[in-house]
């Protein structure tokens, strides 16, 4: 018999099921690891916590040393931050949660819940994650990008993340221009790039040595990027950045009357002051897709959401305490079954039937099911009429009252088509 679980209607009841799935019914050593982390849910929320923050701080302590990417300029734009104090929680998308709640209403099967969950976190553009800021003062606010969903924990956090929509409000393009005339006799490469920066007395040497800081290393000080600049006495590197410099990537605002051409500087300028502030949202908690983790700008705070999000993969407990609230409030009806207690869903309320009121054909099934649980259709036809089929006249004999005792919830029919008897109901 299993713990009660409280129904819409106030009530609370025991459901005996006589047959529950196999996987329900092994004992904790032979289940699947996703199954076996169900005991993580039992630690005291502080320690999980503490845990995350570990995490985050390893993960920190390895990107930087890991070696620079410098292929790609965005990946370097982190903005190193405190982890915020938060709650994380996953629920399901409003729209595919509907999809499932009318697939349950239809087939009247029991389903797991925590199947049901699995095949939410299986894909990751139908859950959401849902943070909650604990403290209450207003310079602790979690700001989320009213364009992706994203969430940031600082102003400059917010502004960092604002750069992945510069597409959305400018135009790049590679232009050529007059390559740089004169006699140098140095240049200036990027110690962590290799881009090369120009000759130090070349009037765009100052806006480059800028740009490239700004776009690339974010995360150190400009004297400490400076500190890494080399000046190399090489003609043909001199060459280089002359050939370099007579392409160059210019911006121009989208939707604008006129075309005047900006550099990456001024783009970032007006990202920063003109665009974030129509993009920010300043909220206690939010609600943001899944997809949109790794848009998370601060790191301590990237790694706390996305450790919650792996500890949800390996077992879904956020998520199927979500569905089970809301399959209550659709009107579903809930039990647990199992050695370990295990929720179902199913749109019948089991309804435990006196078999000694009934009709012998029916009381046959039920004995029948109450003897060998869990059999399916083929079994209970051969194991009440030997020889016979489910599609012989016998057989559909047999399998005719089912239909109306599945209907009324005096058995049980599971998701994989085996059947059950509730044996016993009553109050606690
Ligand atoms: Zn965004």
């Amino acid at each position: 018999m299993q713990d009660a679980e409280t129904e819409s209607d106030g009530r609370d009841f025991i459901l005996d099921l006589n047959f529950v799935p196999e996987w329900a019914r092994q004992p904790p050593g032979e289940e699947t690891q996703r199954f076996k982390d169900a005991e993580h849910r039992e630690r005291p929320k502080i320690e999980r916590k503490e845990r995350r923050r570990h995490i985050a701080r390893k993960k920190d302590a390895s990107r930087s040393q890991r070696p620079r990417d410098v292929s790609e300029r965005t990946k370097e734009r982190h903005v190193k931050e405190a982890a915020p104090s938060v709650t994380i929680h996953f629920i399901p998308d409003q729209k595919q949660l509907a999809v499932i709640v009318r697939r349950i209403h239809a087939s009247k099967r029991a389903y797991p819940v925590i199947e049901a969950a699995s095949l939410f976190v299986s894909n990751p553009n139908v859950c959401m994650a849902k943070i909650e800021n604990q403290h209450d003062s207003n310079n602790q606010m979690l700001l989320q990008c009213r364009s992706c969903g994203a969430v940031a924990c600082s102003n400059d956090g917010f502004i960092e993340h604002v750069l992945c929509h510069v597409d959305e409000y400018f135009e790049c393009r590679e232009e050529e221009v007059a390559a740089p005339a004169g006699k140098f006799v140095c240049v200036a490469r990027c110690g962590l790039s290799g881009i090369l920066l120009g000759p130090p007395n070349h009037h765009s040497y100052a806006e480059k040595v800028q740009e490239v800081h700004s776009i690339r290393y974010k995360h150190i000080s400009l004297e400490e990027y400076q500190s890494r600049i080399e000046i190399l006495r090489d003609p043909e590197l001199i060459e280089q950045w002359k050939k370099d410099a007579a392409r160059q990537r210019r911006y121009y605002a989208k939707g604008a009357e006129s075309d005047v051409p900006m550099n990456w500087i001024d783009v970032e300028a007006i990202m920063a002051k003109d665009i974030a502030p129509k993009l920010m949202r300043r909220v206690k908690r939010v609600v943001m897709p899944v997809s949109v983790i790794g848009k998370i700008p601060e790191t301590g705070f990237r790694s706390l959401v996305e450790d919650a999000w792996q500890h949800e993969l390996r077992y879904p407990a956020s998520l199927s305490f979500a569905l089970r609230v809301a399959f209550k409030h659709k009107r579903l009806h809930l039990f647990r079954a199992g050695s370990r207690g295990h929720y179902f869903v199913t749109a019948v309320r089991p309804m435990p039937l006196n078999s000694e009121y009934v009709i012998d054909s029916i009381r046959e099934v039920l004995m029948y099911l109450r003897e060998k649980p869990g059999c399916n259709r083929d079994e209970l036809v051969s194991g009440l009429r030997p020889g016979e089929t489910v599609t012989s006249e016998a057989g559909k004999k047999v399998l005719a009252p089912l239909g109306w005792l599945i209907e009324r919830g005096h058995i049980i029919e599971f998701y994989n088509g085996t059947l059950s008897v509730p044996l016993a109901r009553s109050r606690t």
